[in-house]
């Protein structure tokens, strides 16, 4: 299994070169500032204890306060929150938003515990780092297996702790308690955003455009309605438990229903069973891996056919595929621009909880749009002038800023 957060490295290394960044920083920049490691001891409901390890892990916050998801996952480690949290401050940067990156994460497996277990786990993790966050300091919100609930049992607790109302300290609540409309929608459809702009880059007719989806949870299940309202087709959708595929598309709507009745997408109506792995190499135009980390490797990276890979997971390709798809002429659509529809609402939610006023749905959707697309077409015009592929010219615009905050701020 590949060290996500090695490869999160080799990235930063790759940009330093083009930037030319002093050795000294680019050691600054491979490292989180600080990292926090808890362990949670939770009474489960037949009575016996169980304890728990949490991490967060601030990435830097020359830019802002930190903000990332916090992730419930069997197989979580500190080397994948490293990444994921250095990712968040690169995506935080090419978003424009005043943020820095952080992530959280425990290691659970939330399909085996209860929502009591779960709420007293939430509510274990923030009575152990409720120092380290806070609205001006550090923010977190939901990832994978984390939803608004999670969100709603971490802000009670935090409020309970300090004794005050302080909705800003985390995003992705339900809207009842200060969340933002359009939250839970917008990272899948920041995906598709991304993607609509790429076809007009590559000349590719979204109509009737074949689509191919890894994960379908909150941000496969988003893009995947997305992209069918754009006209697009979805030729192919997959759980951790498989994929179902048909060639002449599968309706959106009733996959969701499926998996609401079943638990998982197999034995659709009219589609055939296939694997994960098949799903990447599909003969399609768009490839949206929307699960997990190291899923397009130097072992599959030349069998993808897609034009348009849209990485909507965060870290989905290894650096060596990388190399492969740029090669092999693919427009691929780099996580920290992709699927940076979620932070960027979040960071719309945390603005209407400190100002106290609250934007229509449409105010959101529009803004959303308006920044992802300003992001893409600049790092589409620093790939063209700089003769890169796509990550690294996110890369380098995202770096450059952290790195001008921190020449500002005195730290360099
Ligand atoms: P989720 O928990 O809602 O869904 C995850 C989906 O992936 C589920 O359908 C699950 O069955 C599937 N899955 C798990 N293991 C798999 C495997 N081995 N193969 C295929 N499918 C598998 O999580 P999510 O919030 O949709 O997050 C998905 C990805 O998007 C993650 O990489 C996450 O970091 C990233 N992301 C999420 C957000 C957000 O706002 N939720 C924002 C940015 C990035």
């Amino acid at each position: 299994m590949e060290n996500p957060f090695l490869n999160a490295q080799k990235q930063i290394e790759k940009t330093a070169k083009k930037l030319n960044l002093n050795k000294n920083i680019v050691e600054l920049l491979k490292e989180p500032m600080r990292i926090i490691q808890v362990r949670i001891p939770i009474k489960m409901d037949d009575g016996t204890i169980k304890t728990f390890t949490g991490f967060r892990v601030q990435y830097n916050n020359a830019r802002g306060p930190t903000k990332g998801g916090i992730r419930y996952h069997p197989n979580e480690n500190l080397d994948t929150v490293k990444a994921l949290a250095a990712w968040m401050t690169w995506k935080c940067s090419i978003a424009d938003i005043p943020f820095g990156g952080a992530k959280g994460g425990i290691i659970c497996n939330p399909k085996e515990m209860s929502q009591n277990e779960l709420e007293r786990l939430s509510r274990g993790y923030i009575k152990a780092i409720a120092e380290f966050i806070g609205p001006d300091k550090d923010i977190p919100a939901p990832d994978v297996y984390t939803n608004p609930q999670t969100m709603a049992w971490m802000l009670d607790e935090y409020e309970k702790i300090t004794r005050k109302n302080s909705p800003a300290v985390i995003t992705g609540k339900p809207l009842e308690i200060g969340g933002s409309k359009g939250r839970t929608k917008a990272t899948g459809f920041g995906v598709a955003i991304t993607i609509r702009e790429a076809a007009k880059k590559v000349g590719l007719n979204l109509n009737g455009a074949k689509v191919a989806i890894q994960g379908f949870g909150n941000v496969g299940m988003y893009a995947a309605i997305a992209l069918e309202q754009m006209g697009a087709k979805v030729i192919a959708l997959s759980d951790s438990k498989g994929g179902i595929y048909n060639p002449d598309g599968i309706s959106v709507e009733k996959a969701i229903k499926h998996k609401q009745e079943n638990g998982s997408l197999k034995g659709l109506e009219g589609t055939k069973e296939i694997s994960n792995s098949e799903l990447l190499e599909l003969e399609c135009d768009i490839l949206i891996p929307a699960a997990l980390e190291n899923q397009i490797t130097k072992e599959n990276a030349n069998k993808i056919k897609a034009k348009i890979i849209a990485e909507a997971a965060n870290g989905p390709t290894t650096p060596e595929a990388d190399e492969i798809l740029y090669k092999n002429g693919k427009f691929l659509i780099p996580d920290i621009l992709c699927n940076a529809g979620g932070v960027i609402v979040s960071y719309f939610e945390w603005v209407q909880n400190r100002t106290g006023e609250y934007w229509s749905e449409e105010e959101v959707d529009k803004k959303l749009d308006e920044k992802l697309t300003r992001a893409f077409s600049k790092m589409v015009e620093v790939a063209e002038k700089e003769k890169v592929d796509n990550r690294t010219a996110a890369y380098m615009i995202a770096i450059k800023k952290v790195v001008n905050a921190m020449k500002l701020k005195g730290w360099i």
